[in-house]
């Protein structure tokens, strides 16, 4: 079906074909675990947890080990913070592993261990935010519900709007509602968006040969260029996320608590940097310092 959506401004129709996006997405569609059938909604918003700003490939093997130990949010709730945090490993972003931890709580104790099915109740739990309500709302319990990440931001800038790509905008969520089919398929209709950003819709070589829209309003518009200066490519070399992973792995290899020359043997290029990723380390909670002055992870301090 396709939704016909009128553009005062330019004056000509764009469309957004559901049954070109659902054909090929049943075609191509990536063999993710957490899209199988089966997985539960906690599994699900474990998933999106760990997807936030990290590939595929990294959180594969880490949620399989995850979903395998901690198959339930009470289950997750009972581990201690410093297990989560070894669980999480090299994800990054290791404040993500202790809301999770958090979030695994709130649904243990306060919605007899069920994830919320409805975006509102989920925005209330920790570590969730309008992404990731929505994802677990459209993905977890099929609900028909906009649900817009980067990938498809990009898309719907590019096939309905004619632009490159778009920043964050309020529009967003009125943007992919616009083009979400008024039926059941809904849901898969909106992850089939974002695979299509993820593999042929990409930021730096869209793949327009492969594509299976028959419309494209950036595209028949001849690819204009971005009139917004590219998004910066973050480094993480030398970065105080740097310094933060290699003082969590130190901690994560010790049962035991550890000594400061311990840590700081580990990042001698910039003393200052060291002492203020710990710092921050400290004031995250994600480690803690024992009576005598020893450093732990979160639990394991005594
Ligand atoms: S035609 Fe190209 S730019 Fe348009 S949606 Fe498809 S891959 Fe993206």
């Amino acid at each position: 079906m396709a939704v016909i959506l009128p553009d005062p401004s330019r004056g000509f129709t764009v469309t957004v074909d559901a049954d070109e996006l659902l054909d090929w997405y049943r075609r191509e569609q990536r063999d993710l675990p957490w899209r199988r059938p089966g997985v539960s909604a906690w599994q699900i918003l474990v998933s999106e947890f760990m997807l936030q700003q990290t590939p595929v490939a990294r959180v594969e093997p880490i949620w399989r080990d995850w979903v395998a130990r901690w198959p339930t949010p009470s289950a997750t709730a009972a581990a201690s913070a410093a297990d989560v945090l070894r669980a999480w490993g090299k994800l990054g972003y290791p404040r993500r592993a202790k809301r999770l931890h958090e979030c695994a709580t709130t649904i243990a104790a306060e919605h007899g261990d069920v994830v919320p099915d409805d975006v509102d109740t989920l925005l209330t739990l920790p570590g969730v935010g309008t992404y990731t309500a929505r994802a677990v709302a459209c993905f977890a319990y099929r609900r028909r519900v906009p649900v817009v990440d980067t990938n498809v931001r990009r898309v719907i800038a590019r096939v309905v709007h004619g632009r490159a790509d778009s920043p964050a905008s309020v529009r967003d969520l009125a943007d992919v509602e616009a083009v979400l089919p008024d039926d059941v398929r809904a849901p898969e209709f909106s992850v089939a968006l974002m695979e299509l950003g993820a593999v042929v819709c990409t930021a730096r070589s869209p793949r327009c040969g492969l594509c299976p829209l028959g419309s494209c309003r950036w595209r028949s518009l001849g690819f204009p260029a971005a009139t917004e200066p590219a998004r910066k490519v973050q480094r993480f070399a030398g970065t105080d996320r740097q310094v933060r992973g290699k003082l969590l792995d130190v901690l994560r290899g010790n049962a035991a608590p550890v000594t400061r020359a311990e840590l700081d043997v580990v990042w001698l290029t910039d003393t200052v940097q060291r002492d203020r990723a710990l710092l921050s380390l400290l004031t995250d909670g994600l480690v803690e310092q024992t009576p005598d002055g020893l450093f732990a992870l979160s639990g394991e301090g005594g």
